[in-house]
């Protein structure tokens, strides 16, 4: 692999005044970044073209380009981007529904966007339902990697800089397993000059890797966390999750008790269901037992097949009567609507489809 320089992306505003002087070209910098989605040091017209020069040498601006990009007839848009080395990954924009009430009370329909991000290219864990997984783990992103999704899909789709927007880290890899580069993510995200986009508005998804859950309490970032439990019991789990044998079912719950959330809010328990594998109504019954003392919310998201897969997707009528016995039971629980599925709606169908292979 070439040596790669560092991105202009990589950096909270504070570590940039440390490199770059004199420290108010940096918040103009910062402005060119985050403001204007600035491509490269040509775009930033106020710079003065000595220190642009200089920064060259030892910076690039943006580290992604657009491969390719399909479009569903939702709205969902989901890309496929390169990185310096050639490698490539995907970033999904997500158009949500909100229901809006207007000063005369009136409900309103409004469009809310949501930026799904890749913080690996392959991943480690190796789960058995996950095309990622297929093609095993090539490299972690660096932070500049994860924050230049959101600008290039913000760039691409003329969403403006103060236009609110939600982060999931739920692309390709897993987020705990990269949490040095995912956290630095996290905090430029928030920068108030950049993007500022709150702790409350980015939920890191994890397959479970209980002590670094632990690791991503203790940094105090205020993000919410989604747990993808998909089984009740140790044994399908570790099935479905091999290194569930590592961190099993209880660990996860708690660590989870441990992780510090705002009281008002519930984490976020991910239940891929799978046909004939853990969408019976026992199942639903002991996972109302499982999370009986956490404050949680359950997303029920239909297993989205792919070639070569031995899993099905479940049926709408399995999918609903689970649905039906958490409500009763007084679990919160949400069918996650397949978003996108008219194009390569699952985890890493994109890039299997423009490379043949991943
Ligand atoms: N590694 C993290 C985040 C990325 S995966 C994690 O596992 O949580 C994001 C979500 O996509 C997970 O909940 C995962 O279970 C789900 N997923 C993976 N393959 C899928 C498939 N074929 N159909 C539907 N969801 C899938
Ligand atoms: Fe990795 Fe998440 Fe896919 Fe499992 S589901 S292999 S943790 S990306």
């Amino acid at each position: 692999m070439s040596e790669m320089k560092p991105s202009l992306y990589d950096y909270t505003q504070k570590e940039l005044i440390e490199q770059i002087k004199p420290a108010f070209r940096v918040k103009q910098i910062y402005g060119w970044l985050y403001h204007h989605y600035a491509e490269n040091f040509e775009d930033m017209k106020n710079i003065p073209k000595a220190l642009k020069e200089e920064l060259s040498e030892k910076f690039i601006v943006n580290p992604l380009s657009i491969v390719n990009k399909e479009e569903s007839s939702d709205g969902t848009i989901k890309y496929l981007l390169q990185m310096q080395d050639g490698k490539t990954m995907e970033a999904v924009w997500l158009k949500m529904k909100d229901q809006q009430i207007d000063e005369s009370g009136n409900v309103y329909q409004e469009a809310k966007y949501t930026i799904c991000v890749s913080t690996q290219v392959g991943c480690k864990v190796g789960c058995t339902f996950c095309l990622t997984a297929k093609g095993g783990f090539t490299r972690d992103l660096s932070a500049g990697e994860i924050v230049a999704q959101v600008v290039t899909l913000k760039r691409d789709n003329n969403h403006k800089y103060d236009r609110k927007i939600n982060i999931v880290y739920m692309g390709m890899g897993e987020p705990l397993d990269n949490l040095n580069n995912v956290a630095q993510a996290i905090k430029v995200f928030k920068e108030e000059d950049g993007l500022s986009i709150g702790g409350k508005r980015q939920t890191v998804s994890t397959s479970g890797l209980s002590t670094k859950i632990d690791k991503l309490g203790e940094m105090d970032l205020g993000v919410h966390i989604a747990i993808s439990l998909h089984a009740v019991d140790d044994e399908l789990r570790s099935e479905l999750i091999p290194m569930n044998k590592a961190h099993n079912i209880n660990s996860i719950i708690e660590a989870v008790k441990r992780f510090p959330i705002d009281t008002r809010k519930r984490v976020m328990f991910e239940y891929l269901v799978i046909k004939d594998k853990n969408d019976d109504i026992g199942s639903a019954k002991k996972l109302v037992k499982l999370l009986s003392d956490i404050k949680a919310k359950v997303n029920l998201i239909y297993f989205n097949p792919y070639p070569g897969t031995p899993y099905d997707r479940p049926t709408r009528a399995d999918m609903v009567a689970f649905q039906d016995y958490l409500l009763k039971h007084g679990l919160l629980c949400t069918i996650r609507d397949s978003k996108g599925i008219d194009i390569s709606a699952a985890c890493g169908q994109l890039k299997e489809k423009t490379q043949g292979e991943i």
